[in-house]
């Protein structure tokens, strides 16, 4: 069946940076399982998948606005160092902040002695990236799936065991 708004889709991916860098990839690995229209996926992948067939293979480039968003000056902030009650602070570091814009992952990208300039934008935000899609399996979404909004089974991080034929089985 081709995929529409709503199918639950199995697939497998690689994300490249336009310049080639390899950023994430299921080949190799269970393959994923979503339910479309409910933004598990980035806008310009679900977008490119609509229409394609079970087995299907393509590949698509996606902006930074139908990706991860474009980077936001204010989410980069200098911070007393000591705010860290003096933890080992390093670049490159990663952890969540509640911030002006609630609870959100930053990344420390600058130390110096007085200050830690800490980046609360996604790692992938202004980063156009490049999708290759394998189509492994399309099937329409069950009532239980459109219920909970995601779909469920391998690949799906929802196995969660709850639906009814494995509660009459029990
Ligand atoms: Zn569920």
């Amino acid at each position: 069946m081709t995929i529409t708004s709503d199918s639950v889709v199995t697939l497998h991916y690689t994300v490249s940076a336009q310049d080639g860098t390899q950023l994430d990839s299921s080949v190799g690995k269970e393959p994923l399982t979503v339910l479309l229209g409910k933004r598990f996926l980035i806008e310009g992948l679900e977008d490119a998948l609509e229409g394609k067939d079970k087995g299907d293979q393509f590949k698509v480039s996606v902006e930074p606005d139908k990706a991860y968003g474009q980077r936001v000056d204010e989410l980069v902030q200098q911070v007393p160092r000591s705010m860290f009650d003096g933890m080992d602070v390093e670049v490159g570091m990663s952890f969540r902040a509640t911030t002006d814009q609630g609870e959100q992952s930053v990344m420390v990208i600058d130390t110096s002695e007085e200050h830690v300039v800490i980046d609360g934008n996604h790692p992938l935000a202004g980063v156009p990236l490049s999708f290759e899609v394998e189509v492994v399996d399309v099937r329409e979404p069950t009532q239980e799936e459109l219920d909970h909004g995601h779909a469920h089974g391998p690949g799906s991080g929802h196995d969660h065991g709850h639906d009814q034929g494995q509660e009459q089985q029990q």
